[in-house]
């Protein structure tokens, strides 16, 4: 005995003490610890067997008296320690001082959560107990499963017991007890094949028979094969006990009392007897296998609890990120971050307009839009220019009517040139001040991107910040478009460098040329011919349109990044760092909005409570 217990205090207690610390941290939300859920069929014994280990009267009676899962938290004290309960759930907590009160303390439970009716629910009621009369153990006792629908009942009771046994069995970190009577065929039991269904080969399914006393005669040598593993083979076994029935309750049999039954009941039995001696029979025993079963589940669930941990961590820390720290409380400290937030946007708000990987960690595509945008103005010109080509007989034509002089037909008319340029080119305006109003718009929305990321949790900032970006866009806009229009009055000039257009038309002439052969056309160098006119009016048309296309095709883009991007961001840095000189505006800006804060508090007590785990377990795992 004294080695059994010398075991116990160096094995035994400190597994179970490891997951009930990790419980008492709370990360039972984050995380599945191992743990042991009790599932059966209606009326097949499991809250006597739970009675008998916890040495508490649970609710019992006919129909469905479990209705909620009740977490049944078994502590051994020290002999002589007094007995202590205590029960909560959703956010209620209470202790029990008399074991007397327990049943009736379940009962106020399970009405406050389900209410008065026959339903159930997936909230749980924990109850704690610490005695020197029970083992150190945690059991999940769960609803029986039920076939049919009685009075008041939803009709698919059923299946939603079935699905809420199912939420805990397919949890590797659980052992299913599965509790089956004496006098029934096991194999065609729900609760067994809810176990099979989850864990196939039984590794993690221990059977307990109940009701030995109630077995049919003749079918003794079968429940005997079974205990013994000779029928459906579970990895963990089987064993056989005997609580209190009906009868003895009526008769006021003890706990205690119906304990010692239990003992002289398989002692003296001619076929279970030889049950007892191997070990497999009685409600002690199958607390002592109970708590071996759940430390050994224990060590080997540790490496998976600690990967559990690591992942919830990181993930975790994903999400303190994004919620951002907060600010500091002290007075003095507060101003500090509030500068140091808002220089760090300012700093990230330039990098994005300039191209450059943002502090904050996000990544914008602006100038991936920017290009596509400014790509897509070099095509507006481009299919200008190609209508242009299209209409260009037709145009010189009305030109030389309302333009030509006293000039034969055949000269090439300046004016006529010119004037042609010149519309061509005004066509350009509209397109390029609606591309600065598309740009304006979505520098400003990645702008504001960035601002929702810097100032998370700080809705007065974020407002500022983004009632300063769309008034800085609003001047800088007017300013671009002003430069833009004066642009376009210049492109009224009809210039370029002599050198450049010599060149551009010379290029243009040997296309020409070359075309012309490759289709055997005779060339006519007729000068005199109109036809011969146009074409020479063709060529310095397009070679001049070319080149102010190209002139604009980077001109347009340069006022924009220029006012829109550049200006813009320096503008905004003035504006926010001038807003932080308003001694009166700090706290009104630091307000932070309550939702978040309430996000990020919960991520932090997440994060600290899994840490603390991560510590309790290294610290575990050095010691054993
Ligand atoms: P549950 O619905 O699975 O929780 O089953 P209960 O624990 O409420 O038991 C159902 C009925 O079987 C109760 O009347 C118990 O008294 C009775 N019962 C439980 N275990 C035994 C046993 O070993 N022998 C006898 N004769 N009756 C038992
Ligand atoms: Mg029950």
């Amino acid at each position: 005995m004294s080695t059994l217990n010398q075991q116990y205090e160096e094995k035994v207690r400190p597994c179970i003490d490891l997951i009930d610390s990790l419980r008492s941290l709370g990360v039972e939300e984050d995380l599945a610890l191992p743990a042991i859920a009790v599932i059966g069929d209606q009326s097949s014994g499991k809250s006597s067997v739970l009675e008998a280990l916890s040495g508490v009267a649970l609710p019992r009676g006919t129909g469905i008296v479990t209705r909620c899962p009740l977490e049944l938290k078994m502590k051994r004290n020290k002999e002589g320690e007094t007995w202590y309960g205590k029960i909560s759930y959703q956010s209620y907590n209470e202790e029990i001082k008399n074991p007397a009160d327990v049943e009736e303390k379940i009962r106020e439970a399970q009405v406050k959560i389900t209410g008065d009716d026959q339903g159930i629910s997936e909230d749980s009621i924990s109850l704690e107990i610490a005695s020197p009369d029970v083992p150190d153990l945690t059991l999940i006792d769960l609803p029986g499963i039920v076939r049919v629908a009685v009075k008041n009942q939803p009709v698919n009771i059923g299946d939603q017991i079935k699905r809420l046994i199912q939420k805990f069995i397919t949890k590797q970190e659980t052992i299913c007890l599965v509790v089956v009577p004496s006098n029934v065929d096991i194999a065609t039991t729900e609760a067994l094949k809810m176990a099979q269904e989850v864990d196939p080969i039984g590794e993690r399914t221990l059977g307990i028979l109940t009701k030995p006393d109630l077995v049919d005669k003749g079918t003794e040598d079968m429940v005997v094969k079974i205990v013994r593993n000779e029928e459906i083979l579970l990895r963990k076994g089987y064993m056989i006990v005997k609580c209190r029935g009906q009868n003895e309750i009526k008769n006021n049999v003890s706990l205690s009392e119906s304990i010692e039954r239990e003992k002289a009941f398989f002692k003296e039995h001619s076929y279970f007897q030889t049950l007892y001696d191997e070990g497999q029979a009685t409600v002690p025993k199958l607390a002592e296998k109970l708590t071996l079963e759940l430390v050994h589940h224990i060590q080997k669930s540790l490496p998976r609890l600690e990967e559990q941990i690591e992942k919830n961590l990181a993930q975790t820390q994903t999400q303190l990120y994004k919620y951002g720290n907060g600010a500091p409380c002290d007075t003095s400290e507060r101003l500090a971050f509030l500068i140091d937030t808002v220089a760090a946007f300012t700093q990230d708000a330039i990098s994005l307009t300039t191209g450059e990987e943002l502090k904050c960690g996000f990544r914008s595509c602006l100038f991936f839009m920017l290009r596509k945008e400014f790509g897509a103005w070099k095509d507006t010109i481009e299919r200008s220019g190609v209508t242009f080509n299209w209409n260009i007989e037709r145009e010189v034509a009305q030109y030389e009517q309302r333009y030509r002089g006293r000039e034969l037909p055949g000269f090439i008319n300046y004016k006529t040139f010119e004037a042609i340029v010149q519309e061509h080119i005004k066509k350009l305006e509209e397109p390029a001040i609606l591309k600065l109003k598309e740009v304006a718009e979505t520098v400003k929305k990645e702008l504001f991107k960035l601002v929702q990321r810097s100032f998370v949790g700080f809705p007065n900032l974020i407002k500022m910040a983004q009632i300063n970006i769309e008034a800085i866009r609003k001047e800088k806009e007017i300013v671009a478009d002003s430069m833009l229009r004066t642009q376009f009055k210049m492109e009224q000039i009809v210039y370029t460098q002599d050198s450049t257009y010599s060149k551009k038309i010379g290029k243009r002439k040997r296309e020409d040329d070359q075309v012309l052969l490759s289709s055997n056309k005779i060339v006519m160098k007729n000068t005199g011919d109109t036809r011969t006119t146009l074409k020479e009016m063709m060529i310095h048309l397009k070679s001049y349109y070319q080149i102010v296309g190209q002139r604009l095709a980077d001109q347009i883009p340069l006022v924009i990044r220029y006012q829109m991007l550049q200006e813009s961001t320096i503008e905004l840095r003035r504006q926010m760092l001038h807003m932080l000189q308003d001694k009166e505006k700090i706290e009104p800006l630091l307000q932070e909005s309550t939702e978040i804060k309430s996000e990020r508090i919960h991520y932090q007590k997440r994060h600290k409570r899994l840490s603390k785990a991560r510590i309790r377990l290294t610290e575990f795992s050095m010691n054993i």
